[in-house]
């Protein structure tokens, strides 16, 4: 049987050359990291998990006009999507003050904020991911002026709908990182999203109990990881039976 050439091997994904010009396969990994990778645990069933909400969110959003890298899933961790020329920045849009802008600013985690906030990283494992301002992006040649103005539209559109989503299922879309690349057709160039959508890019909090239902949850030793991201999935209906933790056989006396 031939090889797949993987193209690509990230924290959470890899990256496999797709069956046709133009794809790729993206692979889910059961692998998590925090910290720049100071962290790793490999958390069974997260990959099953990432793969269908990240389906779940980019074919909502699909649906309400955002372009998407997501072609369709292929199973239970992989999916086809379209090659990106991937911008090189980690667009964040955040709804309360949590996690870096909290510890930033010195600000209580929890705080809402007056409206939504998009900021950016660049993208640098070595450098971890620094928070970078619209004049360096625009003055290193990242991204133009246009794309960074379409990039911010589509960020909070993307935010309007996961938070909608969320609120409708009791959970509050506190932040996420998202990601764009860019895609030729004949001359013209367009702007769709790439990557992932995911509880390990977003955080989420139970809206009545507060409960982390996010990556958080590994970052600060707060439970099961598998558990709270089956119960986001629950929630909205992606994968109603607990699909990561295989059943145990039971001893029958
Ligand atoms: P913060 O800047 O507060 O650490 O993160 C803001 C939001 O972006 C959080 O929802 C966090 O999970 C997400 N985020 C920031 N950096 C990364 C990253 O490198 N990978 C992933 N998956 N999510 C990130």
């Amino acid at each position: 049987m031939a090889r797949r050439k993987k193209i690509y091997e990230g924290k959470a994904k890899i990256l496999y050359e797709g069956p046709e010009p133009g794809t790729f396969v993206q692979y889910f990994k059961d692998d998590a990291t925090a910290f720049n990778a100071e962290k790793m645990e490999v958390i069974d069933g997260k990959g099953v998990l990432n793969n269908r909400l990240s389906e779940f969110f980019m074919t909502g959003l699909a649906n309400i006009g955002i372009p998407t890298h997501f072609l369709k899933r292929l199973n239970m961790r992989e999916q086809l999507i379209r090659s990106v020329e991937i911008i090189p920045l980690e667009v964040i849009v955040r709804n309360i003050a949590a996690g870096s802008m909290a510890k930033r600013l010195g600000m209580e985690e929890g705080t809402a904020l007056p409206r939504p906030i998009v900021e950016f990283s660049y993208k640098d494992d070595k450098l971890g991911d620094p928070l970078v301002p619209e004049e360096y992006i625009i003055a290193l040649g990242w991204a133009s002026q246009q794309e960074l103005d379409d990039i911010v539209a589509l960020a909070l559109r993307v935010n309007d709908f996961m938070s909608g989503v969320m609120y409708g299922v009791g959970i509050q879309l506190v932040d996420f990182k998202i990601e764009f690349g860019r895609v030729w057709e004949g001359d013209f160039m367009r702007l769709i999203l790439a990557d992932e959508i995911s509880p390990d890019s977003c955080r989420l909090w139970d809206m009545k109990s507060g409960r982390k239902l996010d990556k958080d949850v590994f970052r600060h030793d707060l439970g099961d990881l598998a558990d709270a991201y089956t119960e986001v999935a629950r929630r909205l209906g992606v994968m109603p039976t607990n699909a990561t933790h295989a059943v145990k056989p039971t001893l029958i006396n």
